[in-house]
């Protein structure tokens, strides 16, 4: 397709406002905005058959995504990520039917670079020259390699004490970036104080309309990769919530389109760390706004999101598809972290083990059952956390310092049938 797109407008998700889509829009009543589609052109349009035949990234998904002429797409090649099973790790665990959706594979090493791919194209397509981003981490590394892409120039707040490697790429990929003496939401404040002087556009999660479209093909990868099923169970770990919100628009545009073959939808388990739960503890009480957390601190950066913008549309489709908010233990993390990556190979972030540490209580409450299709999502690399990472495993030994008479080759060879 060289023109056109099949979006019909936008629309508040919290008064239902109709927004013409040909202009830059943001936010509507301060809440998101929805990408709405002509979704019987759609099914007219194309067919499952066709879009399998496509290149293996996530334009393969074309009419359903926002951009409206090809010239205008920024691409790394983002996307298709592997299903990878899981079997150790779900022996570990009592499951049977585990999968990761690995993430970590993504252009900057995490699923980031699908938001700031069509965030990036969609502004360039209406005109933006200058991007500006607050971010916990992997979305100001994302924005700065698409505006790179692009040949737009980029501004980056983050928390001074954001991952070194997300200051790193920032920076690499020639992006103005600093530091903010605060949280992620400081860092919005400086974007939103800066807008009229700066005249930059804010590429803040869900404070315009694009970044949704993109997460979104998570969703429709993971439906096609499995035969157009979906899984019984999906745990997303969840900062601004943008994930989740867009896979579960894409099963209900999917729907729609009579794409899948069953019409049985995931349970959705959101997954936080105890030290940053604003949606599981408005889960807990019922509620479908979140309270916004005051001393939010994590490990995991990118669950480090005091108030998500779109906090009830994360709770509309956890509550609608059955499924949960829950806290995983901060203190579990990293040992999460090592324990999958050692199982498995995957580069799992202390997000994704938040996940794990969930699913586990999950398992032993009966919450999920063990021939049940699993589906949990490593969102980013464990690259990108080396300084935390390095606290928690051994350093190595010189090969001088060993002496290998001491070595205990009873308890490696236990280690090594119990892992096989
Ligand atoms: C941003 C981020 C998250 C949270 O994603 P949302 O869709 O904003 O909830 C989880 N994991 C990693 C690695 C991230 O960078």
């Amino acid at each position: 397709m060289t023109t056109g797109s099949f979006v019909t407008h936008l629309e508040g998700a919290i008064d239902g406002i109709r927004l013409p889509h040909d202009q830059l829009q943001t936010t509507s009543g301060g809440r998101p905005l929805w990408v709405r589609y002509d979704l019987p052109a759609i099914r007219a349009a194309v067919t499952r058959e066709e879009v399998a035949r496509r290149p293996m990234d996530l334009w393969r998904y074309r009419e359903l995504l926002p951009v409206e002429s090809d010239e205008h797409i920024v691409t790394l090649g983002e996307g298709w990520s592997p299903m990878l099973p899981c079997p150790r790790l779900g022996a570990e665990l009592g499951l049977e039917r585990l999968w990761i959706k690995d993430e970590s594979q993504l252009p900057t090493g995490s699923f980031k670079c699908r938001g700031l791919a069509l965030a990036v194209s969609r502004a360039k397509e209406l005109g933006v020259k200058r991007l500006a981003i607050p971010t916990a981490g992997n979305a100001g590394g994302a924005m700065a390699a698409y505006a790179a892409r692009a040949g737009l120039e980029a501004w980056v707040f983050m928390p001074a004490d954001t991952p070194v490697v997300n200051k790193l790429e920032a920076t690499l990929y020639g992006a103005r970036a600093y530091l903010v003496d605060g949280l992620i939401s400081d860092c919005g404040a400086v974007v939103r104080a800066g807008a009229e002087t700066m005249e930059w556009f804010d590429c803040s999660t869900l404070k315009e309309p694009y970044r949704l479209e993109g997460k979104k093909t998570m969703g429709l990868e993971l439906a096609e990769q499995l035969g157009w099923r979906l899984p019984d169970v999906i745990l997303y770990p969840t900062g601004g919530g943008t994930g989740l919100i867009g896979m579960w628009k894409a099963f209900a545009e999917l729907q729609t389109l009579g794409w899948l073959e069953d019409e049985k939808l995931p349970r959705m388990v959101s997954c936080q760390s105890d030290g940053c739960a604003p949606i599981a503890n408005a889960f807990a009480r019922g509620e479908r706004f979140a309270d916004p957390v005051a001393n939010p601190h994590t490990i995991a950066s990118g669950l480090r999101v005091p108030g998500a913008v779109g906090d009830f549309m994360i709770l509309d489709a956890v509550r609608a598809s059955g499924g949960m908010a829950l806290a995983a233990a901060e203190s579990e993390l990293t040992g999460w972290t090592r324990r999958a990556a050692s199982l498995e190979g995957i580069s799992i972030c202390p997000e994704t083990a938040a996940c794990l540490a969930v699913l586990e209580q999950l398992v032993r409450e009966g919450a999920v059952k063990p021939e049940e299709q699993i589906v949990v999502f490593n969102t980013g690399a464990a690259q990108k956390y080396v300084e935390v990472l390095a606290e928690d495993l051994p350093s190595l030994p010189p090969i001088d310092e060993i002496d290998w008479d001491e070595i205990d080759w009873n308890e490696i060879d236990r280690a090594a049938s119990a892992g096989s």
